[in-house]
């Protein structure tokens, strides 16, 4: 595969990028990510025009594939030569916003902003500020965007920064606790529980492999979060209109969290975020509440016309069906290839999202531990080079969730399952 533009690409960013990306995990493939020119359906084409199955979907804000229905082409257009943006209101949130508040069964009242970590950190603000509250749980592995107050490493016990530049003190606001262990947030509400404002998770970790919650362990933390006067926040970014079509995860789980954050998926390939919830809780954000929140983008125009057109295209087609059925066809798929070749994998993943975990055991994971302990320097240094070589482009880590779109074919499926069969 020649990659002659791609590298001669990636040397000029190295002069004037950190790392030649503008997203840290895009570096993550060596020697240097191949630089895209354009898609096409569920594929790809490089600089130097090679194809492959593109099963990254920009790391999840794609559910269509490249190529948009017409109808929300046309819109995207038309919402762009207008005139990009103004600072005073347009129609355009409230539809989106009505959407959203008609099919999330815990939206009542939505505030959009630009990317999932605007989306999180203003829950995280306006969960301290509603509850008078400083502390927050969240989950071992779980990812709530690059913000302040969720990274961090290491137990209840024991907490730091997970990155340079931020200040000890602010870690120790944060609770992180294993996925899926019920004890450990037991323990953190009875040492901590009058100064929790909230447990903020994923529904299902899709940023560590792919963890499911275990039966009862939504409903667990919905119990004692209600029991401590502490809010539920369901960081829907990944999962939000991908599980539980336009309910959501929390409408597949049968659990109502206080709040909601969302990102990719509602912005139809444009960057947003948003935070939905409970209507008394969302009020409190300025200027009807005293939790500043603010963003000269927000509710911008072309996102909220990609975003509203590309849901109802999906709820007008056979968007869900579609992706499902592949989606299943790629599980069962890879099961039976990883249960001939390499037993001690598993496949993980439901509705639009999928994960080969490289696990010793062949156990399904249970938490981020788990994954963490998987061959996860053989998956990104041997594995995915020999994916990318047949033509398939899966994401660039052991640990990033892979998506299935509308764009996808059987014969990308097919065509995938056989350069898993050689590659695994
Ligand atoms: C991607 C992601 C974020 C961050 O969203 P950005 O738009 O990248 O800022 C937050 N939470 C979850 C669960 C995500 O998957």
């Amino acid at each position: 595969m020649n990659d002659d533009n791609s590298r001669e690409l990636y040397d000029r960013a190295l002069s004037v990028m950190p790392g030649g990306v503008n997203s840290a995990v895009r570096a993550a493939i060596e020697p240097y990510p191949f630089f895209v020119q354009n898609g096409d359906g569920g594929h790809v084409i490089d600089a130097d025009g090679n194809r492959y199955i593109d099963w990254v979907m920009g790391l999840g804000p794609l559910m269509l594939g490249h190529d948009l229905p017409q109808p929300v082409q046309s819109r995207i257009q038309q919402k762009a030569s207008e005139g990009p943006m103004y600072g005073t209101p347009t129609e355009i949130e409230v539809d989106l916003a009505e959407f959203v508040v008609r099919h999330v069964p815990s939206v009542e009242k939505i505030r959009f902003v630009n990317s999932g970590t605007e989306a999180t950190v203003s829950a995280v603000r306006l969960a301290r500020g509603a509850t008078g509250r400083n502390k927050i749980v969240v989950n071992q592995g779980g990812y709530h965007g690059a913000q302040e107050s969720t990274l961090v490493e290491g137990d209840a016990e024991s907490v730091a920064p997970s990155s340079a530049g931020i200040p000890q003190s602010f870690a120790e606001h944060t609770i992180p606790v294993p996925f899926n262990d019920e004890t450990a947030v037991r323990e953190a509400f009875e040492e901590h529980g009058d100064d929790i404002a909230a447990v903020m998770t994923e529904p299902i970790l899709g940023n560590y492999g792919i963890v499911h919650p275990e039966d009862g362990y939504h409903e667990f933390l919905r119990e004692i979060t209600e029991e401590h006067d502490s809010l539920l926040i369901f960081d829907e970014v990944i999962t939000g209109f991908r599980v539980g079509g336009l309910g959501c995860a929390q409408s597949e789980f049968d659990v109502t969290p206080d709040l909601t954050t969302f990102g990719k998926l509602i912005g139809g390939g444009f960057p947003v975020g948003a935070v939905g919830g409970r209507a008394d809780l969302i009020e409190q954000f300025a200027p009807s509440g005293p939790v500043f929140q603010a963003g000269t983008f927000s509710g911008h125009p072309v996102t909220m016309a990609a975003g509203l057109e590309s849901l109802r295209f999906a709820a007008e087609n056979d968007v869900y069906d579609h992706i499902d059925e592949l989606g299943d066809r790629l599980r069962d798929g890879l099961s039976d290839i990883v249960d001939d070749q390499a037993p001690e994998y598993t496949v993980a993943g439901t509705a639009g999202m999928f994960k080969v975990i490289f696990t010793r055991d062949g156990q399904a994971p249970r938490n981020a531990a788990d994954v963490k302990n998987a061959e996860t320097d053989r998956w990104r240094r041997i594995f995915w080079g020999q994916m990318k070589e047949q033509g398939v482009f899966l994401s660039q880590n052991q640990f990033e969730c892979q998506f299935v779109s509308y764009g996808h074919t059987d014969e990308d499926v097919d065509e995938t399952l056989e350069a898993y069969k050689h590659a695994l």
